[in-house]
């Protein structure tokens, strides 16, 4: 049986349609699992969505509201989505506290570390003083820069390597790393890019977009069946 693969939705256009790149859907279903998309919604408790998945992927998209980390907006801050901060800060916390395992890519990594306790830099440019070009032009398939992996950690066994060129399609990181957990890879300007749970739960977040780059990048699909397989032991436990 493939592990259930729970993967969030992002919504907007006129009349909020859910939005999801396929890429996502694709990258799990090679990697082994069972993608089952998880729309925000207010109406159904996150540990009732929660009981449904073996683990949850947290998708790209948009901001944070920074009120999630104790702070004001401030201009550089750019489009929040309430429902689904609220939808997947709960989800998330849910998950984290059943043990399943939690991946999150981008702004999946973000709502991971605030929803753990963590903070995000509003603008990393402007806040954060880097030049580096986190916000590339190039294609997403292309690694535009370097990310260095810490020896050792999780990320480090699933991708095999100490240094990847990666994509890059953020203007927010992490700023105070989440009790709990570590930061496991930076780019060259110090921007984290990678944290992980230092716990035996399953938790990683990635800052760029390995679903838009594996298949050039091979190393990278080793994240999707990483998740996949904690995913399977964690449906195992349940059994
Ligand atoms: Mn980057």
């Amino acid at each position: 049986m493939r592990p259930r693969i729970g993967v969030t939705c992002g919504s907007g256009g006129e009349d909020g349609s859910f939005t999801l790149r396929p890429q996502y859907v694709e990258a799990v279903a090679r990697a082994g699992g069972l993608p089952l998309l998880l729309p925000a919604t207010e109406d159904v408790p996150a540990e009732a969505v929660l009981e449904a998945v073996d683990g949850v992927l947290l998708t790209g998209g948009g901001d944070v509201d920074p009120d999630w980390y104790g702070e004001e907006p401030r201009v550089v801050n750019g489009q929040i989505n309430p429902v689904r901060d609220r939808f997947e800060i709960a989800l998330c916390r849910a998950a984290l506290r059943a043990g399943r395992p939690v991946l999150g890519i981008c702004r999946g990594a973000q709502v991971l570390n605030v929803a753990a306790g963590g903070s995000l830099y509003q603008d990393l440019a402007r806040e954060m003083g880097t030049s580096l070009q986190h916000a590339q032009k190039a294609p997403g398939w292309y690694g535009t820069h370097k990310v260095t992996v810490q020896e050792g950690t999780l990320l480090w066994r699933l991708v095999g390597a100490t240094t990847l060129r990666v994509n890059s399609f953020h203007h927010q990181g992490v700023r105070e790393v989440a009790p709990g957990f570590t930061a496991c890879a930076h780019a060259a300007d110090g921007v984290v890019e990678a944290i992980e749970g230092a716990g035996p739960a399953w938790a990683l977040g990635i800052q760029w977009h390995p679903e838009r780059s594996y298949k050039v990048n091979s190393p990278e699909f080793g994240l999707f069946k990483g998740f996949v397989e904690a995913c399977r032991a964690a449906r195992a436990q349940q059994a």
